[in-house]
């Protein structure tokens, strides 16, 4: 039996999670689970696997669950906010947290639950982006593992798995190129919000659905990658693949290339991070590569679609340089859902701020949330 808290069960992984979950009642217990508005879900999700632990971000949401459990007779410990999502990462029956809530708001409770102990499975990557120096430190002081969600990250710590870390060359990291893939960016100047949010091969929650557009998910996963797996910028390499059947590739110094290939299904690095170094048998359709035909690679547009550059930069530039980006993209993705700004000023907004902002003391925690606080302050204040 495995037990697991999952923050941010009610979004697109942790559904996902719950679905692997219901499959395999007998091996996975659910100890705590978080969501921040979807209160009827989480009630479900409560009452379903009789978890006794909950926490809830949204003020008034909060206060109206605890009447509906009472008018439900539900018994289960209820817990409001940031403090609320630690208490549910850090619970001492857990064993695995599943981080999938969206957004930096999961760094203190992943931080949290690295210094109790627990394994990660990691899928929230705005906390990677904005503190992977940091959480991979304390990682390293716990002795605890991080495990990557992220598919293209869990098809190269599958690649890297029995190999030495000195013959890598290279981590040729996967895109599907999004919607807007051979677009101009004339074209995409004038892209609608229905249009981004159809991605070609994915079903996710609506922030990570138009990072993938922007091709930002592209560039938070190469700061990811760098982190997890203490790659330099120069050695990851973005390979646009539309068919999202290689999850990524690693590259090493004899010229050899490894893949990892699986049906596009988040089941499938879940399942491998809740139960590495074990595999399971998994319900999902298994890859039928005579039915797919043929795989193709193109280099990305790098000049229509210019938060890869942007992302980049950031991460070579190192210290809050991440958290500004990532701050920048969080407001301006936010502002770009409620049509208050066109698919091209997210851009525009992520590079004038990058320029705008500059931080020189040491990294910390409280620093980074501060950061995180000014520039989507200065971002906001510009637009509303
Ligand atoms: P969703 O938007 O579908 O779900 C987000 C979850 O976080 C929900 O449970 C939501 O609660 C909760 N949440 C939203 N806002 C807050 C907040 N302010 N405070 C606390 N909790 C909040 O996102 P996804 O599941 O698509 O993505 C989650 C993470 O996983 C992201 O970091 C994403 O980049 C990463 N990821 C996702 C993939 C995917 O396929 N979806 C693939 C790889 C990585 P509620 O529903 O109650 O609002
Ligand atoms: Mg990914």
């Amino acid at each position: 039996m495995i037990n697991i808290s999952i923050i941010g069960v009610t979004g697109s992984i942790g559904t996902q999670a719950i679905e692997l979950i219901r499959s395999n009642k007998d091996k996975y217990n659910i100890v705590g689970v978080s969501a921040h508005k979807n209160i009827v879900k989480l009630i479900e999700i409560v009452e379903e696997f009789s978890v006794k632990h909950v926490a809830v971000t949204d003020k008034e949401s909060y206060n109206s669950i605890n009447k509906i459990l009472k008018e439900k007779n539900i018994k289960c410990n209820v817990y409001y906010g940031i403090d609320g999502l630690t208490k549910i990462s850090t619970l001492p029956e857990a064993q695995t947290v599943l981080t999938s809530v969206v957004g930096m708001v999961g760094l203190v409770p992943t931080i949290e639950a690295i210094r109790a102990g627990k394994n990660i499975a990691l899928a929230n990557k705005e906390t990677l982006v904005v503190a992977g120096e940091i959480v991979m430190q304390e990682a390293k002081r716990n002795n605890v593992q991080i495990l990557p969600v992220d598919s293209e990250h869990s098809a190269i710590f599958q690649c890297l798995q029995g190999n030495n870390m000195n013959s890598l060359s290279k981590v040729l990291l996967t895109a599907s190129g999004g919607p807007f893939r051979g677009r101009t960016y004339e074209d995409i100047s004038k892209v609608s919000l229905e249009e981004a949010l159809k991605h070609p091969k994915w079903n996710m929650g609506k922030k990570i659905t138009i990072d993938s557009a922007t091709l930002m998910n592209k560039g938070l996963e190469v700061i990811e990658a760098h982190w997890l797996f203490d790659c330099p910028y120069d050695s990851i390499e973005v390979i646009v693949h539309p068919e999202s059947i290689i999850h990524s590739m690693v590259q090493y110094t004899d010229g050899s290339v490894i893949a990892q290939l699986g049906m596009p299904d988040m089941i499938l690095p879940i399942q491998y991070a809740f139960n590495y170094p074990k595999r399971d048998k998994c319900f999902v359709q298994e890859l039928d590569l005579f039915q797919i035909g043929k795989l193709t690679f193109e280099k990305p547009d790098r000049s229509t679609f210019k938060c890869l550059n942007l992302a980049y930069e950031a991460g070579k530039k190192g210290s809050f340089y991440p958290t500004i980006l990532n701050a920048a993209n969080e407001a301006a993705v936010d502002l770009f859902l409620k049509r208050q700004i066109s698919f091209v000023n997210i851009a525009e907004l992520i590079e004038e701020s990058l320029n705008l902002f500059s931080y020189s003391e040491p990294l910390s925690i409280s620093r980074i949330i501060d950061v995180d606080k000014e520039i989507k302050d200065y971002i906001y204040g510009k637009i509303l």
